[in-house]
C-alpha cells in the first residue's frame, strides 16, 4: 500500500514525466495556490531532475482575489498591465511549459460582482491572446493537473470535517489519475492507446453528421468539417513533444462545423462559471448559434457566457465520453471541467482548437474560419452525456454507424 507521501510524489513525477513531457535545458512555468507550496515543490524537483533550465511560479489566492474583486474598482479588472503581457510574451519566447494546477473553490466569486469577474476575463483573454492562442495550437507543451484545496474538498465533501475532506478529495483524484496502479506511468500509456484507438477508428469513419439523442429531450444534429480530425489521450506539439494535456483525461475530441449545429441539447451536470453554478438547462441552436435557452438555476450566467462574445453561442467542441468512465463511475460532481467533462459527453460554447483541423498548422486565421473553426474570447465546456445518450455517426455517403448506444461507446 503506497502512504500519501510517497503517492504525492509519485503523482508529481507522472505529471512531469507523461504530462508535461519535461525537455532539458527548457523552462517550466507553473501556475498554483499558495495553498500548493508543498505539491509545487515536488513538481519542481522531479522538473529539475529532468534537466529543467528554470522553474517559475505564478502564484495566486481565492482569498486574495475575493478581496480584490470585492475592493479595487472596475477599471483595474478592465486593463491587464503591459508588465503581465511581457512576461507571458517572455515565457513564449523561451518555450516555457505551462502546467496549471486547478484546485478552486467552486463557490468563490459567487458573491462577487459578476460584472468584474466578466471584465477580467474578457481582458485577460484579448491581452494574452497570442498565448492562448499558442496553447489552443499546442504550439509548446502544457498540462492541467488538479489538488486537493480545502475550500474545493469542503464543497464535494460537506458533510467531512476540513482535513477528511482533502484527504477524500486527494483520493478522488489519485483514482482519476490512475495513481493507485502498480506503475501508473505504464497504465498511462495504456489508457492513452486505447483513446487512440477511439481516435483512429473515428479518423477512418471520418463522418458528416452526428445526432444526439436521449430520454431527456435531446435531439440534436452536429456537423463536422470536411477536415476535421479527432483527438485524445497524448498529442505532439509544433516542436514534436509527446504530451497530455489534462490529467486526468478521458475524452476524445474534434470541432463541429460553426453554423451548422441544430435542435435541443439537455444539460446533465452543472456548469461552473467564474465561480457560479448553472443546473439543469437546456440550449437550441439554429445553424449553429444559440437560439434560445433557458436553466433552473443560473440562468443570468449562461448570459454573461454569451455576453463576453456573440462566438461563445457558437459550439467549439464536441467530445465523446463514456458513461462508464473510471470518473464517471465515482459518481461525484467535482465542480470542476477538469472531472466533470471527463465523466461524460460533451460539448464547448466558443473557440474551437484549429489542431482538430488537419493542415491546421499551414492555414492562416481566416483560413481556419473558413473551414468551420469557431474563434471566440471563451471556451466553456458543458456536459451533455446521459446514461441512455446515443450519438449517431452518418457518413459522406449517408451511412449511419452507432457511435454511442447507452451512453458508452457502441
Ligand atoms: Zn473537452
Ligand atoms: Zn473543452
Amino acid at each position: 500500500m503506497k502512504d500519501f507521501k510517497n503517492l504525492l510524489r509519485e503523482y508529481a513525477r507522472l505529471i512531469i514525466e507523461v504530462g508535461i513531457n519535461q525537455q532539458k535545458d527548457k523552462p517550466l512555468v507553473i501556475q498554483s495556490a499558495v495553498e500548493h507550496a508543498d505539491f509545487v515543490r515536488l513538481l519542481a524537483e522531479e522538473a529539475y531532475g529532468k534537466g529543467c533550465e528554470e522553474v517559475i511560479v505564478n502564484w495566486n489566492d481565492g482569498e486574495l482575489s475575493k478581496l480584490r474583486y470585492n475592493h479595487s474598482p472596475m477599471h483595474v479588472f478592465e486593463n491587464i498591465p503591459p508588465s503581465t503581457v511581457e512576461k507571458f510574451k517572455e515565457y513564449d519566447k523561451r518555450d516555457a511549459g505551462f502546467i496549471s494546477i486547478t484546485s478552486e473553490d467552486p463557490d468563490l466569486l459567487k458573491s462577487v460582482d459578476t460584472k468584474k469577474v466578466s471584465a477580467q476575463s474578457k481582458a485577460t483573454s484579448l491581452a494574452l491572446k497570442e498565448h492562448y492562442d499558442a496553447m489552443m495550437s499546442d504550439e509548446y507543451c502544457w498540462c492541467v493537473v488538479a489538488a486537493a484545496g480545502k475550500d474545493w474538498a469542503k464543497k464535494i465533501f460537506p458533510e467531512l470535517g476540513e482535513e477528511e475532506a482533502v484527504s477524500k478529495l486527494w483520493d478522488e483524484i489519485f483514482k482519476s489519475t490512475r495513481m493507485y496502479e502498480e506503475d501508473p506511468v505504464k497504465a498511462w500509456r495504456k489508457h492513452i492507446a486505447f483513446l487512440e484507438e477511439k481516435v483512429n477508428w473515428l479518423n477512418e469513419k471520418h463522418f458528416r453528421y452526428l445526432k444526439y439523442t436521449n430520454a431527456k429531450g435531446t435531439d440534436l444534429s452536429v456537423e463536422l468539417p470536411e477536415a476535421h480530425q479527432w483527438m485524445g489521450g497524448a498529442g505532439n506539439s509544433r516542436k514534436g513533444i509527446y504530451f497530455v494535456a489534462n490529467m486526468p483525461t478521458e475524452e476524445v475530441f474534434t470541432l463541429p462545423k460553426k453554423d451548422s449545429v441544430n435542435g435541443t441539447v439537455y444539460s446533465s451536470k452543472p456548469l461552473v462559471f467564474n465561480g457560479n453554478l448553472i443546473e439543469d438547462f437546456k440550449i437550441t441552436f439554429k445553424d449553429g448559434r444559440v437560439e434560445s435557452y433557458s436553466a433552473k438555476k443560473g440562468e443570468q450566467i449562461l448570459g454573461e457566457i454569451f455576453a463576453i462574445d456573440d462566438n461563445g453561442r457558437y459550439l467549439g467542441e464536441v467530445a465523446l465520453v463514456p458513461f462508464h468512465s473510471p470518473i464517471s463511475q465515482r459518481n461525484l460532481i467535482f465542480f470542476n471541467t477538469l472531472f466533470d467533462e471527463n465523466a461524460s459527453c460533451h460539448l464547448a460554447f466558443g473557440q474551437a482548437y484549429p489542431t482538430c483541423l488537419k493542415g491546421s498548422e499551414n492555414m492562416s486565421p481566416e483560413e481556419i474560419k473558413a473551414a468551420g473553426a469557431n474563434e471566440a474570447l471563451v471556451h466553456e465546456d458543458f456536459m451533455v452525456g446521459t446514461e441512455d445518450l446515443s450519438i449517431t455517426g452518418i457518413t459522406w455517403a449517408g451511412e449511419k454507424i452507432p457511435v454511442f448506444m447507452n451512453g458508452d461507446w457502441a
